[in-house]
């Protein structure tokens, strides 16, 4: 990976915006009232290109922010060697600076407790985003139909398609268009009771509700006290049984009354592993699909995104950009909040040149004909520590199966391989590298050792280009 030569107040300052960055992200994915209690009074001691240092209350933030938020942490903070964000934790001294929100928090959970207990319901209701409007989200090809789709349901809440469902991959602007909806509402038609949650916070509530048996009156709010219910992220339900048969029950009582419903998710109904009734309820209304933009569409993205920073981005730079960073727009909006301090602090022009230098590790494999198979098969290798060879052998002790599971779910997502080429390479039939697909694609989200593994693997194909 190239490294460029960075000024020290350069970096600091981009790693300051780092932490805002992972602030504004988390504060649209967690209720207010755990966002108050324990991301607000975390503070800054340090921060530069390699790590960060952050002030904590008490030693239950550190568990709070690893336990909560660990990936995201990854997304946004500098990493280790490991793949780890590498932060430094530094314990507040209780009595140099006596914290209100310190002393509400004492132990650690999910999501901090609602101030008052098993009552105000719609604490765990997150605030919606300011910036995440129609006006702000910009069409293009894969993402018109699911606009129109949301501002249908916002224009006509309860009396177009219902549930609307909206999927797609990470930071391609479902929670922008969930939000946009809530906005639209909120200012159109004012009677309305929009509530805007995330699926963990729902669960969460509904673990306070038990704690505080209070949870027929968390069901009758839900069931008379909505009419938009705006959820966040519904892939978290799967995996909980008891909660999802409750947010079942809780979604045919709204939508048999005529609430309108919207739910965003990484993946369509059908691929969710949750209950028929469940899925079913879910492919009552509309699916709609929210793709990367196209070239043209990225660029126009960036051009607006900076001229609301205040400043211009030429067609050159913008294309630039957008050509080497196509997966998602959140790594869209992170290129340009780094470009622009560093323009603004050197006092230079944003130039192509100034691209390269600054954006280089951030640019992304384009041309995904440059990851070949043996190259996956080598990465898996180093990073599971067994020979390559080992991987394509016969031998079927776990050690060996699993890494060769990884790099056959690799080479299946990275170059899009047909399933017979990946079967002949690893000497397999295409039903076995199917099931290893299956299997890793299943065992990501449960195993964190070997999400973070795979994660290393890709990180380690990306710097070979
Ligand atoms: P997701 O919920 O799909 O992970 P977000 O809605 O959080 O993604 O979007 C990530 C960032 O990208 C947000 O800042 C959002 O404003 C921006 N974004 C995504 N799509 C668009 C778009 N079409 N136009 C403008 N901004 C977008
Ligand atoms: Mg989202």
């Amino acid at each position: 990976m190239t490294t460029c030569e960075r000024a020290p107040l350069t970096e600091e300052l981009e790693s300051h915006s780092a932490w805002s960055q992972f602030l504004e992200y988390v504060r649209t994915r967690c209720s207010t009232t755990a966002f108050g209690n324990w991301l607000e009074p975390i503070e800054i001691v340090s921060a530069d290109s390699n790590e960060i240092s952050l002030r904590i209350p008490n030693v239950f933030f550190k568990e709070y922010l690893l336990t909560n938020f660990g990936k995201e942490l990854t997304l946004f903070l500098p990493l280790k060697a490991s793949g780890e964000p590498n932060i430094t934790f530094v314990i507040e001294k209780q009595e140099k600076k006596p914290r209100q929100s310190a002393s509400v928090v004492t132990k650690p959970q999910t999501e901090a407790e609602p101030t008052k207990q098993g009552e105000d319901f719609s604490s765990f209701e997150v605030r919606l985003n300011e910036a995440y409007r129609f006006q702000t989200f910009i069409e293009g090809h894969s993402n018109q139909f699911v606009k129109s789709a949301a501002f249908g349901v916002a224009s006509r809440p309860g009396a177009s398609y219902n549930p609307l469902f909206i999927h797609g991959g990470v930071g391609l602007g479902k929670t922008h268009l969930l939000h946009s909806i809530g906005h639209y509402i909120k200012e159109h038609n004012k009677k309305l009771k929009v509530q805007c949650i995330t699926t963990e916070g729902f669960i969460n509530q509904l673990v306070d509700s038990l704690k505080t048996k209070s949870v027929d009156r968390m069901k009758r709010f839900y069931r008379s006290n909505i009419d938009v219910l705006l959820v966040d992220d519904i892939q978290f339900l799967q995996n909980r049984q008891n909660f999802e048969e409750e947010f079942c029950n809780t979604f045919e009582t709204l939508i048999n009354s005529g609430k309108q419903i919207v739910i965003t998710c990484d993946k369509p109904p059908s691929q969710l592993k949750l209950s028929e009734r469940m899925i079913a309820r879910m492919e009552w209304g509309l699916v709609a699909h929210v793709g990367m933009p196209d070239l043209e569409t990225r660029v126009a993205i960036l051009q607006h995104k900076a001229e609301q920073r205040g400043f211009l981005l030429s067609s050159n730079v913008a294309f630039h950009i957008a050509e080497h960073i196509h997966q998602n727009i959140r790594q869209l909006e992170g290129a340009l909040n780094r470009l622009s301090a560093y323009a603004k602090l050197m006092n230079i022009a944003i130039t192509e040149d100034l691209v390269e230098k600054t954006l280089r590790d951030m640019f992304q494999l384009a041309p995904r004909e440059k990851i070949s198979i043996e190259n996956i098969l080598k990465s898996v290798a180093t990073v599971f520590q067994v020979k390559a060879s080992d991987l394509k052998s016969a031998t079927r002790t776990k050690e060996i199966a699993i890494p060769r599971q990884v790099a056959m779910f690799l080479a299946k997502e990275l170059i899009n391989e047909s399933l017979v080429m990946i079967g002949e390479f690893f000497g397999r039939t295409h039903s076995t590298v199917l099931h290893a697909c299956k299997s890793i694609e299943k065992e990501v989200h449960e195993n964190e050792t070997l999400r973070r593994q795979v994660e290393m693997v890709k990180r380690s194909l990306q710097s070979q280009i």
